[in-house]
């Protein structure tokens, strides 16, 4: 899908064309790519070789002072790009391996959400969740980039008399947004809150796939296995976490524990659900969320948080905010909140959906003002 990036915020990308097939990097400048390896003459030495690699990841291995190097690099290349590869026709990949995955759970009106409709008798938000991140280590392997078809998955869901067995009549997403780390730490040693951006490099969108009825029957209220980790499609396009506005700090009230006051505020992203439903030429815009108003805990926060126990941060390691959510049902970030756990059927253009259907495409966009992210897509197959 191509893309009008501008020229502000250079995200990168791994992609091949069809008359070069090997992957390289590329910058995302208005809708076409700056293929970096073919403009490395024009980096210090020490980038050459990290613009002539597969993949990102070599340069998450470095650490936050040659990410600016690279990116104010990369800042005057742009200005002056010579030849561009046009993003129509260019195949996108992985922009980096993964290493470790952990999805939090820091919308508290997703959160106040999904208690309302799994623990009805309770508050709520259980007690430790003002106090911490609540995150839980998903399945790295199987964090696929955007475009990549999405498999219905199988498994146990309830019945009548135990489990029966067969694909998820109640796949959903979830609207999240990733933060992508490098600049490895030692085992034992926590990274303070105020050092955390010094481990993000970059940003991106998340679909966090979910088949609610698979995860409802592993565990209450909503199990964290087999029912998330078949798919967690995520953006091809990584933005340079140091080019995103921060908006101010969000109130926490109570306190956090020293360890987790400080660091930089939330993005201050526009974010949109939009699903084309099987059968339809066109999408529609189902949801819409600010995500700085609707995220309690910061990326910061979630990166002191886990590393507290004295945890390593790995280059790729990648950190899902959680379901974003905002208060009014037009901003829920999941279709089970949309359709409240498949009681009311949203419209979608001309159909009606509780959970996905196969042949539906769900597109995830972020941009605020002029600046846009990379968009996250993917379609349900049998
Ligand atoms: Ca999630």
């Amino acid at each position: 899908m191509v893309q009008d990036f501008g020229n502000e915020t250079l995200p990168y990308g791994v992609f091949s064309t069809s008359d070069n097939p090997r992957p390289r990097i590329g910058v995302g400048l208005g809708t076409s790519i700056v293929d970096l390896s073919a403009a490395s003459d024009r980096l210090s030495t020490g980038l050459r070789e990290l613009a002539n690699a597969e993949a990102l990841t070599a340069f998450l291995h470095r650490d936050r002072s040659t990410w600016e190097e690279l990116h104010s690099a990369v800042g005057e290349i742009a200005a002056d790009p010579g030849d561009l590869v046009p993003q129509l026709g260019a195949t996108m990949h992985m922009p980096f391996q993964v290493a470790d995955y952990v999805d939090f759970y820091s919308s508290r009106q997703h959160a106040e959400n999904v208690g309302r409709m799994f623990r009805p008798d309770d508050p709520p938000l259980l007690p430790n969740w003002l106090h911490m991140p609540i995150g839980y280590h998903g399945r790295s392997g199987t964090v696929v980039v955007s475009g990549t078809p999405i498999t219905r998955p199988h498994g146990q869901r309830r019945g009548e008399y135990g489990p029966s067995f067969g694909p998820s009549q109640r796949l959903d997403i979830e609207l999240e947004l990733g933060f992508v780390l490098g600049n490895s730490t030692h085992l034992g040693e926590p990274v303070p809150v105020d050092n955390a951006a010094d481990h993000i490099f970059g940003v991106v969108l998340v679909n966090d796939w979910s088949a609610r009825d698979i995860q409802a029957w592993e565990y209450r209220p909503l199990g964290p296995f087999l029912g998330k980790s078949f798919a967690t499609s995520v953006s091809a396009w990584v933005t340079p976490y140091s080019r995103l506005t921060k908006a101010k700090p969000p109130v926490q009230d109570p306190t956090p524990l020293p360890y987790l006051q400080g660091g930089e505020g939330p993005l201050d992203l526009d974010l949109e659900v939009w699903l084309r439903p099987a059968a339809a030429d066109e999408p529609s815009q189902i949801g819409a969320v600010n995500a700085a108003q609707s995220l309690y805990w910061t990326p910061s926060q979630q990166v002191a948080h886990l590393t507290v126990n004295g945890a390593t941060i790995r280059p790729g390691d990648l950190i899902a905010s959680g379901t974003i959510s905002g208060s009014e049902r037009s901003e829920f970030g999941s279709l089970l909140e949309m359709s409240w756990n498949g009681t009311e059927p949203i419209e979608v253009g001309e159909v009606t959906r509780t959970f996905l259907e196969n042949g539906d495409e769900v597109t995830l966009r972020g941009s605020v003002g002029g600046v846009v992210l990379g968009e996250v897509s993917g379609t349900v197959v049998a």
